[in-house]
């Protein structure tokens, strides 16, 4: 179901969301003048016949949320399901691939090159536990000098032509903010998985991230959905997260993943180790958890495949 079904009941919308037309120029924007008025050069083409990966946004512009742990977690954990992985960095805090053991202020060429430079992606990619396009301290630049380029959303969906048949899996990290690396994402992706603090649940931020996405659709990119909503941080001791699962679920229903990732510092000792926590404690609950949210996951996209 799509989020913004759902979302009249949080923030009355005057206009009803128009049906997605491919190929159409990008039509002005109010508030986001980074999205009006280059011409569009149109999708990149796909090759044709070869299977294609999944890609999946990971997004949220609140921080600490646990984008860059859900990213790399699940990644491991669908590899371990047998698929083949990648996840990219877009977060110039570069905080994914320091979460595999790399430093990003050692790194020549990154994720801003391939945006920027048109380099290749798969000059970037390092396979650790899974292979992982890296960032760099420059991706900070990569907004600025992507906005003077014509096709400056479309930067990304074009790399990932190059890769797109090899990987089951593309996860995407994102930047905690919806500006252009975040939409670049959008543009690329099938489908948006919003991890959610159930501390400090915020659904006007949610509603914020779905306005953008409903632009993204609407001029760039009419597949990209919200897939599923991933509760983080969860202390199942205090009323206070079991409520924000319930309003969760009262607003957004099926889109909650049945998967609760749990509160515990394990998520924050592993990337001191640079491993995921499936490697650093292979049989303890974190572990299980990103291995039970992966099921769910590959279920979601089974579906989404049987609905198409
Ligand atoms: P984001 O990418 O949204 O900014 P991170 O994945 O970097 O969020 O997570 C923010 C911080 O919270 C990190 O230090 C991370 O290790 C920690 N963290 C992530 N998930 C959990 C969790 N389930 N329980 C406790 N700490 C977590
Ligand atoms: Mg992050």
């Amino acid at each position: 179901m799509a989020l913004s079904r759902l979302l009249p009941r949080l923030q009355p919308r005057p206009e009803p969301l128009s049906e997605p037309v491919e190929e159409e120029p990008a039509a002005p924007v109010e508030d986001s003048p980074r999205l009006q008025a280059v011409p569009e050069p149109g999708p990149a083409p796909e090759p044709e016949g070869a299977l294609m990966a999944n890609v999946i946004v990971f997004a949220n512009q609140k921080g600490g949320v646990a984008k860059t742990t859900t990213t790399l977690n699940l990644g491991v954990a669908l590899r371990e399901l047998g698929h083949r992985v990648l996840v990219i960095d877009l977060d110039p805090q570069g905080n994914l691939t320091m979460s595999q053991g790399m430093n990003p202020d050692a790194i020549d060429r990154s994720m801003f090159d391939v945006l920027v430079h048109r380099v290749p992606i798969s000059d970037v990619i390092k396979t650790v536990e899974v292979d992982v396009a890296v960032a760099s301290i420059d991706l900070a630049g990569a907004e600025l000098a992507l906005s003077a380029l014509i096709g400056r959303e479309r930067a990304l969906e074009k790399a990932l032509v190059e890769v797109r048949d090899r990987y089951d899996y593309i996860l995407i990290d994102t930047p905690p903010s919806l500006g252009l690396l975040t939409i670049n994402a959008f543009v690329a992706a099938d489908a948006v998985i919003v991890p959610v603090q159930c501390e400090y649940l915020s659904l006007r931020g949610l509603v914020q991230l779905e306005n953008t996405l409903a632009m993204v659709r609407e001029n760039l990119n009419p597949r990209v959905h919200v897939q599923g909503i991933v509760p983080t941080m969860y202390d199942g001791r205090t009323l206070h997260a079991r409520e924000a699962i319930e309003i969760l679920e009262e607003h957004f229903g099926d889109l909650v993943y049945n998967t609760r990732i749990r509160k515990t510092v394990r998520y924050a000792e592993a990337p001191v180790k640079g491993s995921s926590v499936l490697k650093y404690e292979p049989s303890g609950p974190a572990a299980q958890a990103y291995r039970d949210l992966a099921k769910e996951v590959v279920l979601d996209g089974a579906q989404a495949r049987d609905d198409a």
